[in-house]
């Protein structure tokens, strides 16, 4: 028998797991191809490597349109898009529902570019009627883009593009269609040119697996034409040299970010060429159908417990947002991450830091570099934090988990003779 009086061991230790949305879990292939001596950025296997980058990049957006790359974060993205789309006075649309779209509309107004918002909340999805009358109404066309996001990272809510796009259609309105989805690329079903989106964002730590400080703007040949000469396009923020560079240092206006590229040149071999982006999307589709089960089973009889997003046509495949009752979510994820090692996302926009209901939100990432075992893992650590914990829950829910995992699974291998 082990004696009671000595000390308790650290379930922690082990390899962790950073189940927060963004920046998300790398494959070590992606960290071993970064781990070289700086290469000649004027000739050789760089830039070669990068001449197979861009179709790749196109395609995993869905797109044989054009890309622009920067050095930033989701922000740049943002103001990436922003310094392109739009001169100073002309007029923006953002949908928000959550906290992101508010975000992107900040930056644009502090651009000069004057933003209507109209915000659907913290758990309810996009009203298309309510934009199609918006866009009706505006008959002279003043609005020059709609913007939205694809996954809002902090509500999970996932807004349904193709409805979008037919709304405007329906309005006959010219605006043209901007999304980002700097959490939902390479998680999410996306398919910018069949959805007829003119602007995608994203940015590299996320679906696309590798370290925060790239971050990409797509772009239609309709938004290319419309948006030429801006008096916010400035020469770094310019897509037109980075899509299509003279010279390789155009790619980036300036040095490129060597080690990045070599990282995301693993990721997009993964995601593309041996996984395949429908696989991609299966996957992170059956992980959160994973998540989803266990939270129905927690929140079963327990109100306090339950998602952010009632209807899972509306939920992102990549985050799921959850309320647990103040101020048991802190205390779990304070609970997963010292006891066991898996770090959960923060609850973000749904109560001010300084309001104790702060403390009754979190969210489950399950985006990029995620299998089965780690998504079982993290729910099967959370049920553990709550029985240490007392936080009442609903039975059942490794199970259920379990089961969503079990049908979604590929059939077995044959056993050889
Ligand atoms: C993460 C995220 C951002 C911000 O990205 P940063 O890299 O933190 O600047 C913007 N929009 C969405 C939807 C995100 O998930």
């Amino acid at each position: 028998m082990r004696d009671t009086n000595a000390p308790k061991p650290d379930l922690s230790r082990g390899r962790p797991y950073l189940a927060i949305p963004g920046p998300s879990v790398m494959p070590d292939r992606v960290l071993a191809a970064m781990h070289r001596a700086a290469p000649n950025i004027y000739a050789g296997a760089l830039p070669e490597m990068v001449a197979g980058l861009w179709p790749d990049l196109r395609a995993v957006a869905g797109t044989a349109q054009h890309v622009a790359a920067y050095i930033g974060n989701g922000h740049a993205a943002w103001e990436g898009a922003n310094a392109n789309l739009f001169s100073r006075g002309d007029h923006a649309l953002v949908l928000a529902t959550g906290r992101f779209g508010l975000s992107w509309a900040e930056s644009a107004r502090a651009m000069g570019v004057n933003v209507e918002v109209m915000d659907f909340g913290t758990s309810s999805p996009v009203d298309m009627n309510r934009v199609e009358d918006r866009l009706r109404a505006d008959t002279t066309g003043q609005i020059k883009a709609v913007l939205t996001t694809h996954v809002d990272t902090a509500s999970s809510i996932r807004t349904n593009i193709p409805a979008l796009r037919a709304a405007m259609d329906a309005a006959r309105h010219p605006a043209l269609l901007a999304v980002d989805c700097i959490a939902s690329m390479a998680c999410d079903e996306y398919r910018m040119d069949d959805w007829g989106v003119d602007v995608t964002v994203a940015a590299s730590q996320k679906g696309l697996m590798t370290p925060p400080g790239l971050a990409f703007v797509w772009f239609s040949e309709a938004a290319r034409q419309r948006c030429k000469g801006g008096d916010l396009c400035t020469p770094y923020w310019n897509w037109g040299p980075r899509a299509e560079p003279a010279e390789f240092w155009q790619y980036w206006c300036g040095t490129a970010p060597t080690h990045h590229l070599f990282g995301l040149r693993e990721a997009l071999t993964m995601l593309l060429h041996e996984e395949g982006m429908e696989a991609v999307w299966a996957r992170h589709e059956v992980l959160a159908r994973a998540v989803w089960a266990a939270f129905d089973a927690w929140g079963a009889g327990n109100p306090r417990i339950g998602l952010n997003v009632a209807d899972p046509a509306h939920r992102s495949r990549a985050v799921t947002a959850a309320r647990l009752g103040a101020p048991d979510a802190t205390r779990l994820r304070d609970w997963t991450e010292t006891q066991a090692g898996v770090t959960l996302g923060i609850g973000l926009g749904m109560a001010a830091p300084s309001d104790p209901a702060w403390h009754g939100f979190l969210r489950v990432a399950h985006m990029g570099h995620v299998n089965a075992h780690m998504t079982l893992g993290a729910l099967g650590v959370m049920e553990a934090g709550m029985t240490a914990l007392d936080i009442p829950h609903g039975p059942g829910a490794l199970a259920a988990a379990a089961k969503v995992i079990a049908s979604g699974a590929r059939p077995s291998r044959p056993i050889p003779p």
